[in-house]
Parts: C-alpha cells; structure tokens; sequence
C-alpha cells in the first residue's frame, strides 16, 4: 500500500489500482474567507484528484470543515463511496447527492473496499481550549442537511472514528477513546497534530500510551501539521499550534523504540 499525504489531514492511500482518501480538503479556505460563508471550489478539487486514476472510496475521521468541506465535490467528480458518520451522510445528502453515494457505518465492523480491509474504531477529538474551542466544538453533530455554501461552524464534528486500513490506524485528530485500541494490531499509526501544541506534555504521553504503545506500531507519521489557512498546500508552512508537538512525539519514540516522522506533503511512502 502507498500513502501520501496531500496537506491538512488528507491522505490518499493506493494499493492494486484501487484508491481510498480520508478526509480531502483541497479548497484550504484563508483565514478571512471563515468570516463568509465557505463552499468547495471545484477547481482546487480537480487539481487535488488530478493524480488518482480511480478513487474507490471517500472516509471521514470527523466533519468539521478542514476534513470534510470537499467531500461531496470529490465523490461529484471522481465517483466513489462515502464511508462515515450521520453528520457526514447530512454533507453528502446535502450537496446535494444521492444515497446510493453512501455506505452507513457500525464502529468495529469491517468492510473490504477492492484491495483494502477498513475498520472505524471509537475516537475523540482532542479538546481546544478557548477560544479555539468555541470556534472548533469537539462534540455536535450536522443534524440536518447541509448545503454550501456554509458557515465554517456549521461543519460539527460529528462522531469521530480512528480508520484501521490495513495495517495503518489513522486519527484525524490527536484524541483517543481510553482502552480502545488495545486490540488493534497495525505497524503504523498516522496522527493528526493540529492544535496539540495546546495540550500539557501529560497529555502527550497519556496520547501516545493510548495510540502507539497500545497497537503496537512501530512507525509513526505525523499528519494535520501545516498551516491549512494557506491556499496552496505546496507553499505549506507548520502551524503555529503544531511546531513543538512533532519534536516532543519524537522524543517519545526515541523513548520507546519507534520512529516518529513528519509526513512531507505530496511525498508518496509505501507502508
Ligand atoms: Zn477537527
């Protein structure tokens, strides 16, 4: 399997021809531009599918806006199905789209998607103190449908799920379901980092017990570090709220005996 990883928390994983992206998000909306109503431009969408041959499938680790603003736009031009929670089937239906683009989902359950066995474990979102926390909630759900144009707060963080692709657990966001994942067996973990400078260093290692110590990974790739607020993903620069996090996970690792990288963007790596 290939992974590559596009800027924010979107990842494109390829195996046999067949084609999964967890959370896209090609629009990246400026700072201002959150002060308007928010929409997918369908130009910066061509542009991010314009590598992948086939997409298969489309998942969401939560909806907030920065994971799932482009969903729908995606499916509308690349085909695929969406695996995810209620709030992500109220995007898709919203857009609007048909059900027949929809896979409802049980935490636990497998499905076999082409070439991949994916599994959506219980998750948190890590927890922003305010005013980050008033902006971005870690709980609420899109309870109706929803249509963009929309405001940025609109997209609710809906259920959040850690995605088990083959041997490879993705969290979106740097939270955990206490015991959850004692269970799972995969050799990599992808963790998104936005905002975890935010948190005390006892988080950290209560997140990494949690994550990494409790699968069993020995690689970990750090995702969700770049200033998503810039449009282009190539001039990406870390954000402000993620420097320190990549230097204190890798101490971690070297602790513990894994190796803790941060995922280059448009680097393709073969897990
Ligand atoms: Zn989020």
């Amino acid at each position: 399997m290939e992974l590559t990883y596009l800027g924010t928390n979107t990842l494109l994983l390829t195996k046999s021809g067949a084609s999964l992206l967890i959370d896209p998000h090609f629009t990246r909306p400026s700072l201002l531009s959150l002060l308007g109503k928010i929409q997918p431009d369908p130009i910066a969408v061509e542009a991010g599918l314009a590598s992948i041959a086939r997409l298969d499938a489309v998942l969401f680790t939560h909806t907030h806006y920065d994971h799932a603003l482009d969903a729908a736009e995606v499916l509308h031009q690349a085909g695929g199905r969406c695996f995810g929670s209620k709030s992500g089937a109220n995007l898709i239906r919203g857009y609007p789209l048909d059900d027949s683009f929809l896979v409802p989902i049980t935490p636990g359950a497998k499905y076999s998607i082409d070439a991949f066995q994916i599994r959506f474990h219980p998750s948190r979102h890590i927890t922003f103190p305010p005013p980050f926390g008033w902006m971005l909630p870690k709980t609420g759900q899109i309870s109706q449908l929803l249509q963009p144009p929309a405001w940025f707060w609109e997209y609710q963080c809906g259920t959040v799920y850690a995605i088990q692709v083959d041997s490879i657990l993705v969290f979106g966001s740097a939270g955990f379901e206490p015991g959850a994942y004692q269970d799972v067996d995969v050799a990599c973990v992808v963790m998104g980092i936005g905002g975890l400078d935010l948190m005390p260093t006892a988080y950290l290692d209560r997140l990494y017990q949690q994550t990494v110590l409790a699968t069993g990974a020995k690689r970990v790739y750090l995702s969700h570090w770049d200033n998503f607020f810039r449009p282009r993903c190539e001039d990406a620069r870390p954000h402000t709220l993620s420097r320190r996090s990549f230097d204190r996970l890798k101490r971690l690792g070297m602790r513990y005996g894994q190796t803790v990288s941060l995922l280059k963007i448009g680097e393709t790596i073969t897990i």
